[in-house]
């Protein structure tokens, strides 16, 4: 610890999408000792953090009461004593209804240095992403921010409904949501046509966000009748009817459905950021991780006789990224498989070898070993070197046909799939999911493992291909949809036709 006084850093982390996210706000998050963040930050942007650093949840748990502003105060200002680097992480703009011109005050009335990092306000975005522009040349020249939560403890209502009626702009609450019968009689009591466009964003910028518009004479029982719940933000103005017209978000194939990815969590980002853009509310609950196994003799011995096998077969991404790296420690490139036949056991492998520079020459349609085994009838393998480079549990297939055809084979695991171990509360967001995607068996075996009877009732299952299917089927689940690509566009293939016809 070092004797110089910390700095804090009043950072607003944005509505909810982590891509709205300041690089100003990332990079501190990245460096920062402490971060004390509210509740419904991006999981996303608090995995930026060290590794080390300390995480303090300071909001709001249901049923739990939030940290008192004081005690928040006190952290901040006991830890920068201390000499930390301490990131506030607030949920859109610090100094919009975010209480941070108070904890700036503090920090100044402590002589602790701060900095403050704007960020992107709900009531901006919200509505943005909800396709209601909040300014517009046609309807609206102004804007006003208001709050509709009043505190408790003020006798009389500190909002002056006739100066809020006559503004001449759009009106944009936060807090709104529990208050709004009232708001919206007010508003109109004092003169706000009741047949003025309104809308209400829930969730805005989530993938499980929701709007429902009404003239503001009806907008509460609206929303009520919809369920809907806070955070959200109401809009009042003419501008609000141009969601009609100009709404996208909501529009996203995916939109609204909730979709478990099960991959490993260093394979899943690329699953998961296609289901993501296509609108849906992604739920990664990796239920396996590789554990590298290339520090090994077998391995070793392989790699240094790399240039002698007359054929080399992969079989999946990882294991094609593990062989270079094993090779690269041994300071061999792709060149040592210059004289071999090398074949992927589908599309997704071929595609791992060809960012190594390495074009396959058997890749079967299909991503099963069997498929493999047939692609690989054509080439001769009697009495010659081959070498099966794979995971430590793959299934026999591929070595026994191989040497029924009496090639010399040696098989090396160049990794594990260990179960990981699956977080709480992703298993209780999983629970209301609308599908759960399966990319190999074992992501079925340990994710049953793992959640057993809290399976997502409800949800349908997309498997990657047939052997992930029997898999699945083995564990008592049902198979809703299987990929006619066994690859992860093929899985997103089939999920959007699924998700189309229902
Ligand atoms: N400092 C925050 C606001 C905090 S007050 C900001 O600048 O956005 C909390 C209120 O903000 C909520 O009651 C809700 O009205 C609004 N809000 C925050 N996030 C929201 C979201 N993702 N969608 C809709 N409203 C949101």
């Amino acid at each position: 610890m070092s004797a110089r006084p910390g700095v804090v850093y009043l950072v607003g982390a944005g509505p909810g999408d982590p891509g709205l996210i300041t690089l100003r706000a990332l990079e501190l998050v990245e460096a920062a000792d402490v971060v004390l963040h509210d509740r419904l930050i991006s999981p996303v942007v608090l995995r930026a953090a060290r590794s080390d650093a300390e995480l303090i949840d300071v909001g709001k748990r249901p049923g739990a009461e939030a940290t008192a502003q004081r005690e928040i105060e006190r952290l901040m200002i006991e830890r920068a004593r201390a000499g930390r680097s301490v990131v506030r992480l607030k949920g859109g703009d610090p100094f919009t209804f975010g209480r941070g011109g108070e904890e700036a005050e503090a920090l100044a009335g402590a002589e602790i240095s701060f900095e403050v990092v704007p960020g992107v306000t709900a009531g901006v975005a919200a509505p943005a992403y909800a396709g209601i522009p909040v300014t517009h040349r046609g309807d609206a020249s102004a804007v006003a921010f208001i709050t509709g939560h009043e505190d408790p403890d003020k006798l009389e209502s500190a909002i002056d409904w006739e100066a809020l009626a006559a503004f001449p702009g759009t009106l944009v609450i936060y807090m709104g949501v529990k208050r709004l019968p009232e708001i919206a009689e007010h508003l109109v009591a004092a003169g706000r046509g009741a047949d003025e466009p309104a809308a209400a964003v829930e969730r805005g910028t989530m993938s499980s966000q929701r709007t429902v518009s009404a003239p503001l004479g009806e907008l509460a029982a609206v929303a009520d009748g919809a369920g809907l719940r806070p955070p959200a933000i109401v809009v009042v103005g003419p501008v609000a009817a141009r969601k009609d017209a100009i709404g996208w978000l909501e529009r996203r194939p995916l939109h609204g459905r909730r979709i478990v990815v099960t991959r490993a969590r260093a394979q899943a980002s690329g699953l998961a950021r296609t289901l993501v853009n296509l609108g849906a509310d992604v739920i990664e609950l990796p239920a396996i991780r590789i554990e590298p196994r290339i520090d090994s003799d077998p391995v070793r011995r392989a790699v240094d006789d790399i240039y002698s096998y007359a054929l080399v077969c992969l079989t999946s991404p990882n294991g094609v990224r593990l062989l270079f790296e094993a090779m690269a420690e041994s300071g061999r490139d792709s060149r040592a498989l210059a004289s071999a036949t090398v074949a992927a056991i589908g599309p997704g492998t071929a595609a791992a070898l060809r960012e190594h520079g390495v074009i396959a020459d058997v890749v079967p349609e299909e991503s099963v070993a069997e498929a493999l085994v047939e692609s690989l009838s054509e080439v001769e393998v009697e009495g010659r070197p081959v070498l099966v480079a794979r995971a430590a549990e793959a299934r026999d297939v591929l070595p026994e046909a191989l040497r029924e055809r009496g090639a010399e084979v040696d098989e090396v695991a160049l990794y594990e799939t260990v179960a990981e171990q699956v977080d709480e509360e992703a298993i209780e967001a999983a629970r209301e999911a609308d599908y759960v995607t399966f990319t190999s068996s074992s992501t079925v075996r340990n994710l049953i493992g793992a959640v057993g009877a809290r399976f997502p009732p409800r949800a349908r299952v997309v498997s990657i291909g047939p052997i992930t299917s029997t898999a699945a089927r083995e564990e008592g689940l049902e198979v809703h949809v299987e990929a006619e690509h066994h690859d992860v566009d093929g899985v997103v293939e089939a999920l959007l036709a699924d998700a189309r016809s229902r």
